[in-house]
C-alpha cells in the first residue's frame, strides 16, 4: 500500500483525497519509484476540475515528480535501481510510489537536489521549449510575460534576460512585481490596476513586443493581441482565469499580420530525443547558475487540497512543492 491523492469525481480543492492505493510491480519497460518530491503545477488544477480530463477514474492526479528506482522491469536497460531520476508530463504523481515509463525519466545530475527537480522538469522544460523554440528569443527582443513572478514565470524572466531580452512582465501585485525585477523582469506592471497592453506601448516607445507568453488566457488574450508588433507572435499557452473564446483570423490581420499558436510542452518532448535535450539545455542553465529554481511553498502530501487553495487564490510566488 502506498499514500495517494486521487479524484474520484472532478470538482473543488475538497474532492482531493488523500488515501492507499496499491502501486505493484513494473511492467515491461517500466520502474517503479519511490517518490521524494512532487511538483506542483497549474494543470493539476485543469485535471481536478475536469477541464483536462484523466484518463480513468477514480485517478492520481499530478504530471511531474522526482525520486529514486526501487525496482525495475523486463527490458529495461536505461535505468538501475537506486539511480535518480525525474519526469514532467506523466499523470499520476501526487503519490509516495508509482509506475512509469523507463524511456520518459531523466536521470539527475549530482547538483540538482530532488527538490529542485520536482520544482522545475515541468515548468523548466516550458520556458525551454517557448523561449528556445515556440518563439526563438533573439538579444534586443523586447518580450511580455504574463504571470512573472509565478512558476513558468520566474524561470522565464530569468532565461529570457540570460538570452539578452527586454523582460516586461504582468503580475498580480506590488510584492509579485519586485520578486519579478529581482528575477530579470525590467518593467514589472501591476496588471490588476494597470491597462497593461497601454503600459507595454509606453515602455517600447509605441512599437509593441516580438513576442507574448500567455498562460493566464480569458482575462489577457485581447490585451496580449493588442501588445503585439507587426509580424509578432502570440502564444497562448495556458488557462489560469479560464479558457480562451473562440477568436476570429482577422484579428491577427488587424494586429498586423501575427502568428497566433497554442502550444503544450507534451509536443515538444513527444521524443525521447527530444525529452533529453529539452531537460539537458535546462540543467545547463540551473547548473551554470543563470536560471535559479525558486521554490517558494512546501506542502507535505496529505495537505495538497491547501497547496490547490493558495495556487488559484494567488497566494504562491515561484514553485510549489508536495513532500510525500
Ligand atoms: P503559476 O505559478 O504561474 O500560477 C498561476 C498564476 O496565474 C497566478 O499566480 C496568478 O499570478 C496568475 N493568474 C492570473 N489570473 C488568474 C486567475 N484568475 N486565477 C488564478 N491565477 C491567475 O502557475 P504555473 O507556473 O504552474 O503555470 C503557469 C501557467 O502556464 C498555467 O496557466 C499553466 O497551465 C501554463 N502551463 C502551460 C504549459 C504548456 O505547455 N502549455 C506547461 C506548463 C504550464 P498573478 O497574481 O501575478 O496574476
Amino acid at each position: 500500500m502506498t499514500k495517494a491523492v486521487r479524484i474520484h469525481e472532478a470538482g473543488g480543492p475538497e474532492n482531493l483525497v488523500y488515501e492507499d492505493i496499491t502501486v505493484g510491480d513494473p511492467g515491461a519497460g517500466e520502474v517503479r519509484l519511490r517518490q521524494t518530491a512532487i511538483g506542483l503545477n497549474y494543470i493539476d488544477v485543469y485535471q481536478r476540475t475536469g477541464l483536462y480530463p484523466l484518463p480513468s477514474m477514480p485517478g492520481v492526479i499530478g504530471m511531474e515528480g522526482a525520486g529514486v528506482v526501487d525496482a525495475v522491469g523486463p527490458g529495461v536497460t536505461n535505468l538501475k535501481e537506486g539511480d535518480r531520476v525525474a519526469y514532467a508530463m506523466l499523470v499520476g504523481a501526487y503519490a509516495e510510489s508509482r509506475i512509469a515509463p523507463a524511456d520518459r525519466l531523466v536521470v539527475l545530475p549530482d547538483a540538482i537536489s530532488d527538490e529542485q527537480a520536482a520544482a522545475m522538469m515541468l515548468q523548466g522544460m516550458t520556458a525551454q521549449y517557448l523561449l528556445r523554440r515556440t518563439y526563438r528569443v533573439q538579444k534586443g527582443d523586447a518580450i511580455l510575460v504574463h504571470a512573472a513572478a509565478g512558476g513558468v514565470g520566474l524561470i522565464m524572466c530569468q532565461w529570457a534576460r540570460s538570452l539578452g531580452a527586454t523582460v516586461i512582465g504582468t503580475v498580480g501585485s506590488d510584492e509579485k512585481a519586485a520578486l519579478a525585477k529581482a528575477h530579470g523582469c525590467e518593467h514589472p506592471i501591476v496588471y490588476t490596476r494597470e491597462n497593461f497592453a497601454d503600459r507595454v506601448r509606453e515602455i517600447t516607445g509605441g512599437k509593441g513586443v516580438a513576442v507574448v507568453y500567455d498562460a493566464v488566457g480569458k482575462s489577457t488574450f485581447e490585451g496580449s493581441i493588442a501588445s503585439l508588433q507587426p509580424l509578432g507572435m502570440m502564444v497562448t499557452y495556458g488557462n489560469a482565469s479560464g479558457p480562451v473564446d473562440p477568436v476570429s483570423p482577422m484579428v491577427l490581420a488587424k494586429g498586423g499580420s501575427l502568428y497566433l499558436t497554442r502550444p503544450t510542452l507534451a509536443t515538444y518532448i513527444a521524443s525521447h530525443e527530444d525529452l533529453m535535450a529539452t531537460a539537458g539545455e535546462l540543467f545547463d542553465v540551473v547548473l551554470s547558475g543563470t536560471v535559479k529554481i525558486e521554490v517558494n511553498q512546501r506542502y507535505p502530501l496529505a495537505e495538497t487540497a491547501q497547496a490547490h487553495r493558495d495556487l488559484e487564490a494567488r497566494k504562491t510566488t515561484g514553485s510549489t512543492i508536495l513532500i510525500p
